[in-house]
């Protein structure tokens, strides 16, 4: 088996090149070329002896994906289908913001969750990813832009429950944050989760980042409805778990509520919703529900979404209406289905 070096840290890929007869420093070169240079073959190793680099080449992987496929859409949003090794697919969207990037990424092929208004559900789980193929897709996508340092956002709301994928996310997202891996600020990166309470609770004391939760709904029947995996962690853990959750300075837990019509929408839900938020750092992310072929929910009408915002914004919540990017190229939020032709 090749050693898999983009999910290694720092001190595994020293004694992997410790086990070679390599010094230290080689290791910090080899993470140097694979993080901030981007190379995708030890040939562009050049301050490498060319022995070395050939000898390499036979222990090591480097690229771990295999880009399938990239669409365009009309907004600019770009979807990159990927291959895993075993043949599953993943997909992973570069959206643009002003001057910057946001990559959303997936850390599992396919999701066990089977939140009944996301598309990516309907497959079921496939595997999880390695922390290799995370970082890769960062990789893959920041070589294929002209400035890759334009690339500064990293949001785990692709494919997949990050939480449930605890062990690879964790260290993707070290080697994402770490000076001498790419070296992004972790105030730049998003874990999304449906609301595994274990995992949040472990998260935040493993790790510095941006925790974001997909709520959906403000009472236990209803999100119970629209995600199974609140019978398991109904909102009184959850939202135990959110207050728990240690945050940096003015930093603040990002919720997302997906808007359906006739099922969560209404004036009382986004009373009972600031009710629940009440006492702990919160904004809200609204996103109308993107409709797809799998679900017979439908967004409300633009009125209403303003009129749901209208009554957070008034409990003093800083609240969103995210709009969906990609849509053309069934690239939104609850729309990857990791599907080619
Ligand atoms: N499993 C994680 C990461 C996926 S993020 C999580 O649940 O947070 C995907 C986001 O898209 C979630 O906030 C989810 O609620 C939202 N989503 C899923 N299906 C959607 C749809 N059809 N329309 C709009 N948003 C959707």
């Amino acid at each position: 088996m090749k050693a898999d070096l983009k999910g290694m840290d720092s001190h595994e890929t020293e004694a992997w090149a410790r086990g070679l007869g390599l010094e230290p420093y080689r290791a910090r070169q080899l993470r140097q070329w694979l993080f901030k240079g981007l190379v995708s073959s030890f040939e562009e190793m050049t301050n490498l002896p060319k022995r070395l680099r050939a000898d390499l080449t036979g222990k090591a992987s480097l690229s771990v994906l295999e880009e399938v496929r990239v669409e365009v859409s009309r907004d600019g949003t770009r979807k990159y289908l990927f291959k895993i090794a075993d043949g599953h697919l993943i997909e992973s969207v570069l959206i643009a913001e002003g001057g910057h990037f946001t990559l959303c990424v997936s850390s599992q092929a396919g999701c066990a969750m089977d939140c009944r208004f996301c598309l990516t559900a309907r497959q079921g789980l496939k595997r999880n990813l390695s922390a290799s193929e995370i970082v890769d897709q960062v990789i893959q996508v920041r070589k294929a832009m002209d400035s890759p340092d334009r690339l500064t956002n990293i949001v785990f709301m692709g494919m997949g429950e990050p939480l449930a994928n605890y062990e690879a996310v964790v260290k993707a997202i070290r080697n994402l944050i770490s000076p001498e891996g790419m070296n992004f600020s972790h105030r730049k990166i998003t874990l999304s989760t449906c609301g595994l309470v274990p995992g949040i609770k472990r998260l935040g004391k493993d790790v510095v980042v941006n925790l974001a939760v997909s709520l959906n709904a403000a009472d236990d029947e209803t999100r119970s409805f629209l995600m199974p995996v609140n019978k398991t962690y109904p909102l009184a853990s959850l939202m135990a778990a959110c207050r728990d959750f240690p945050l940096p300075n003015r930093r603040m837990i990002t919720f997302e509520y997906v808007l359906a019509k006739d099922v969560n929408d209404s004036r009382e839900d986004a009373l009972r919703l600031a009710g629940l938020l009440s006492g702990i750092r919160a904004k809200v992310n609204l996103i109308p529900l993107n409709p797809h072929s799998a679900t017979d929910m439908v967004p409300p009408s633009e009125d209403r979404v303003l009129g749901f915002q209208e009554i957070l914004i008034k409990k003093n919540f800083t609240t969103i209406i995210r709009k969906s990017k990609g849509q053309d190229i069934s690239a939104a939020c609850g729309q990857l289905s990791g599907r080619y032709g």
